[in-house]
């Protein structure tokens, strides 16, 4: 029997072997996953992370994918995915909502607006999900998700415990935070602040139409590849400054919108996006003297 059988047997069809990684990246891009695991609820996802760690497979979290980059030859071990069991969204108390980490952001704004709960608009700009939005603490227009948090729960892929960890026991820092690589978060408490139904709707159009003439849409992409240094060296005005918008390699391009968005056209390779990414890198250093960061991950073989 091979460990593909023994696992289907035990996990169904939660469980694939040789899944194609593209259509859960908004690259659309990648090779395979040696197995995907879609996890319906959390006492299945336990189960499951004890017998990969029995079998000593490496586990990979993914949320919407659309801060990650897949390479080519694919992931080995397990892509795991939070499945429905992980997509809810509910009051917890008046202006808190307990939301499962697989919901995506703009479904949270949308809950929020839906039950008078205001500054959480920004989640509708944001195209993950509550889970990626905590480890990548994403945000945009003076919010993100530190200053409304309030707990996470995780599970601890080494004991299989769940803890519920404060916000102010993790430390957020600008597109990411401290929290260990074993955890995955399972759910997340959110602060929001009662306001009128009209006031939330007004702001959250308002930062929907801003993102949408600054950004690009429906375009293969995942946001922002390097992180800004500051206010003034933000990515984009460097990698202008190194005159390197217009750079393409293979399929791999640069959004004419904005220019720290790279974009798939289509028929790039992951490698395509990974050079074009070394070489911007390369002429934003020579250029200016900084050396860009990735927002982006880039995960596999
Ligand atoms: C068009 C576009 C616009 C964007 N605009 C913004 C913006 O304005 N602001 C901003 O901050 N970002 C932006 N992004 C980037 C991206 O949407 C965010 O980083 C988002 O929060 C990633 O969430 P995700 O679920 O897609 O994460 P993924 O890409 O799936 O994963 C990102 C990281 O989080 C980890 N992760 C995901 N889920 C879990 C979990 N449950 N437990 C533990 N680890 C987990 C993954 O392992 C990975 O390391 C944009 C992206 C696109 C495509």
């Amino acid at each position: 029997m091979t460990l593909g059988s023994i696992f289907n047997k035990k996990f169904g069809d939660s469980l694939n072997e040789n899944v194609n990684l593209s259509s859960y990246s908004w690259f659309n891009l990648g090779g395979n996953a040696q197995y995907f695991f879609k996890a319906k609820d959390k006492l299945q996802l336990i189960e499951f992370l004890k017998e990969a760690k029995n079998k000593n497979l490496p586990t990979l979290i993914l949320g919407a994918g659309s801060n990650t980059l897949f390479r080519d030859n694919g992931v080995k071990g397990v892509v795991i995915k939070l499945g429905q069991g992980f997509a809810y969204t509910k009051i917890h108390d008046k202006n808190i909502l307990d939301v499962g980490a697989s919901t995506l952001d703009r479904k949270v704004a949308n809950f929020a607006k839906d039950n008078s709960i205001g500054n959480l608009e920004f989640l509708s700009c944001i195209p993950g999900s509550i889970g990626g939005a905590v480890i990548m603490n994403s945000g945009c227009y003076d919010n993100d998700i530190s200053k409304v948090l309030l707990s996470v729960q995780v599970i601890d892929k080494k004991t299989f415990s769940e803890i519920e960890i404060k916000s102010e026991d993790i430390q957020f820092f600008y597109r990411g935070t401290n929290l260990s690589k074993d955890y995955i978060i399972i759910s997340a408490k959110l602060r929001g602040m009662i306001v009128s139904k009209e006031e939330i709707e007004k702001k959250q159009s308002y930062l929907i139409n801003r993102k949408k003439l600054s950004q690009p849409s429906q375009i293969k992409t995942c946001g922002s590849t390097f992180k800004n240094i500051s206010d003034d060296k933000k990515a984009w005005k460097l990698i202008k400054q190194a005159e390197c918008d217009h750079l393409t390699e293979g399929g791999a391009a640069i959004s004419q919108k904005h220019c720290n968005f790279f974009v798939n056209n289509g028929n790039a390779k992951s490698l395509d996006i990974e050079n074009l990414i070394k070489k911007v890198k390369k002429k934003v250093y020579e250029k200016t003297g900084v050396n860009l960061e990735l927002e982006i991950k880039i995960v596999g073989e």
